[in-house]
C-alpha cells in the first residue's frame, strides 16, 4: 500500500471480519444469481460499498457502451453515489476479486483501483486477489478473506476469465525470481509474486 497525502481522518483499518465475510457470501450469491438470470448481462465479479452508517449498495459486472464491461466496483460506487452522494470516509468496498489496475480494452472507464483512489474509500476487502494485476497504484489498504471456502468460491469465479499462472507467465518470465520467496503450491499468492511478469 502506498499512502499518499495521508490525512489523519483517513481510516485504513479493516475490522469486523466476520461481518465482512458474510457480505462476501452475499456477493458470491449475487454472482451465481446473475449467472442463472442472464450470463451475457452479468459477469463473474460482484462488489459492495459498505458505508459508515451500515448502508450497503451492491454492484455486479455489467455491460457498458460499445461492447465494454462496467466492472463491479464501478457499478457499486456509481449506484451508491446516485443514491446517497459521496461515499463517506471510513467506508469500505468489498469485492469478490481485488480491484483491477492495468489497462484493459474491454473495461469501461479507468481501472477500479483508480476509481477507488479517487473516492474517500481507503479500505477494500476481497474474496480473492487477482494475480494478474499490479498492486503499486493502490492508495488503500486491502485484505483478502482468511475464510478458505469463500476464497475458493471467489477464485472459481475469477478463474472463469483469468488466464492461469502458467498461461500468463508465457515467455521470458521469472527474470526477477527472488530466492527468499517461498514457492509452495499451497500458497498461490506467494507463488504468483515469485512468478510476477516483468
Ligand atoms: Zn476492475
Amino acid at each position: 500500500m502506498k499512502i499518499k497525502d495521508l490525512d489523519s481522518s483517513d481510516d485504513f483499518e479493516i475490522s469486523n471480519h466476520k461481518k465482512l465475510d458474510s457480505i462476501l457470501v452475499d456477493l458470491c450469491k449475487l454472482v451465481i444469481e446473475g449467472q442463472k438470470k442472464d450470463k451475457d448481462q452479468y459477469g463473474m465479479v460482484a462488489a459492495c460499498v459498505l458505508d459508515t452508517d451500515n448502508r450497503k449498495v451492491f454492484g455486479l459486472n455489467s455491460p457498458g457502451p460499445d461492447g465494454t464491461r462496467r466492472h463491479a466496483e464501478r457499478v457499486a460506487i456509481e449506484k451508491y453515489e446516485a443514491k446517497y452522494g459521496d461515499i463517506p470516509k471510513g467506508s469500505i468496498i468489498l469485492t469478490t476479486l481485488s480491484p483491477c489496475s492495468e489497462e484493459m480494452d474491454e473495461r469501461y472507464g479507468e481501472s477500479c483501483t483508480d476509481v477507488i483512489n479517487q473516492s474517500n474509500v481507503r479500505k477494500v476487502y476481497c474474496g480473492y486477489t487477482d494475480p494478474t494485476q499490479e498492486e503499486e497504484q493502490r492508495e488503500f489498504n486491502i485484505e483478502e478473506t482468511a475464510n478458505s471456502q469463500i476464497r475458493d468460491m471467489c477464485k472459481k469465479f475469477a478463474d472463469t476469465f483469468l488466464d492461469n499462472v502458467s498461461e500468463c507467465a508465457g515467455v521470458g518470465i521469472i527474470t526477477k525470481q527472488n530466492s527468499t520467496v517461498d514457492v509452495n503450491k499451497n500458497t498461490p499468492r506467494k507463488n504468483l509474486k515469485a512468478f510476477r511478469l516483468v
